[in-house]
């Protein structure tokens, strides 16, 4: 236990340093203390319960452990601009040992499971704040999400990419909760228009926007009680891949349906063990102004649906709550501990 102690410190040392500010004296200590806290008491080990242990309590409690694990960062005392990059180095990594490497990957899994939680477990708003907050966040989840692509059989936007492929040409796709965009980044050379949302922008692909919110792109829904697909859309596809995290993300399908043109598709793709009835889901998501036209999950790990847009009248704000209240069909994703 020593020696593990020991390797830590080091560990710690030799990522904490690199460009760090002589003055930030009080950081080591810290650090090294919240480091022995995460160790001897895993976080990832306790994501158990599914959609039961849902509450709004609970999600203020996560963000203020997802706070405290700001401290666990290699980088801790850096600038919140040079915290978007808080990846060591390759030189700095490759200079570990093996235990440390072993222990950094612990620490960073344990980050990366923390932060799923709370993109789960909460409603979209909490996700917005706390990434402003600190956009060190949503870089940490995208590496731990990176890392964790790399051990699926396949992975649901490989797959779109290549039946997206055969789209015709300036065919707009929009990518709700788009990741790193490795979707628009696949289709590039498709001539295909793929507007890409997520909680941050990179600057380029991303626009930033709460897909469980507002989706900033033109549509309207219907007025009246006569039966419309609403108006003035240009999206001809929605994907949404494994992107349902928020407890409120049926507000996204409705965003969806109101983006979409008439007819227009709705692809999700999600985690199969996320569904407590596939049926239920299917018919919230019909609710909301779709049609099921195919359902694939042949797949262990997901299942992926294809929707069509159909006409609805409109609803009123009581009527919407109801619906809207049904997103416990999806459980949150537990990531197991790697
Ligand atoms: N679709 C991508 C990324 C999946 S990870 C892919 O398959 O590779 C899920 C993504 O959804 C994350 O990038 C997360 O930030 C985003 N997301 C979750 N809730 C969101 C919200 N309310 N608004 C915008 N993006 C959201």
């Amino acid at each position: 236990m020593q020696s593990v102690e020991v390797n830590l410190d080091k560990l710690m040392q030799k990522l904490g340093s690199v460009g760090k500010p002589q003055e930030d004296k009080q950081g080591p200590k810290k650090k090294k203390k919240n480091h022995g806290e995460k160790v001897s008491s895993p976080p990832g080990g306790s994501i158990k319960g599914g959609a039961a242990e849902q509450s709004v309590k609970g999600s203020s409690e996560l963000r203020k452990k997802i706070k405290q694990k700001k401290n666990f960062k290699p980088d801790g005392g850096k600038s919140e601009q040079q915290s978007q990059n808080v990846s060591p180095t390759v030189n700095e990594v490759s200079s570990l040992t093996r235990l440390q490497k072993g222990m950094k990957e612990s620490l960073d899994g344990a980050r990366f499971r923390w932060i799923n939680e709370l993109l789960y477990k909460s409603d979209s708003s909490e996700a917005v704040r706390m990434m402003k907050e600190d956009p060190a966040v949503f870089h940490d989840y995208h590496s731990g999400f990176r890392h964790q692509v790399q051990s699926w059989p396949s992975n649901p936007v490989s797959h779109y990419i290549s039946q997206l492929s055969s789209y015709p040409q300036n065919t707009i796709i929009a990518d709700l909760g788009c990741g790193d965009a490795t979707l628009a980044r696949g289709l590039l050379p498709k001539k295909l228009r793929i507007l890409s949302f997520d909680l941050i922008s990179d600057g380029a692909y991303i626009v930033a926007a709460d897909i469980c919110s507002h989706v900033p792109l033109p549509g309207s829904e219907p007025s009246s009680s006569q039966m419309s697909e609403g108006e003035a859309q240009v999206v001809d596809v929605v994907v949404c891949a494994l992107s349902l995290m928020g407890t409120n993300w049926p507000v996204c399908i409705r965003e969806a349906w109101r983006v979409l043109k008439p007819g227009g598709e709705l692809k999700i793709a999600e985690v199969a063990s996320r569904f407590t009835d596939v049926d239920e889901f299917v018919s919230l998501i019909n609710s909301i102004g779709f049609k099921m036209k195919a359902k694939n999950d042949h797949n262990s790990h997901f299942t992926l649906f294809d929707f069509k847009k159909v006409a609805r009248t409109s609803r009123t704000d009581k009527e919407w709550t109801k619906v809207m209240s049904n997103g416990g069909v999806l459980k949150p994703c537990e990531y197991k501990r790697r």
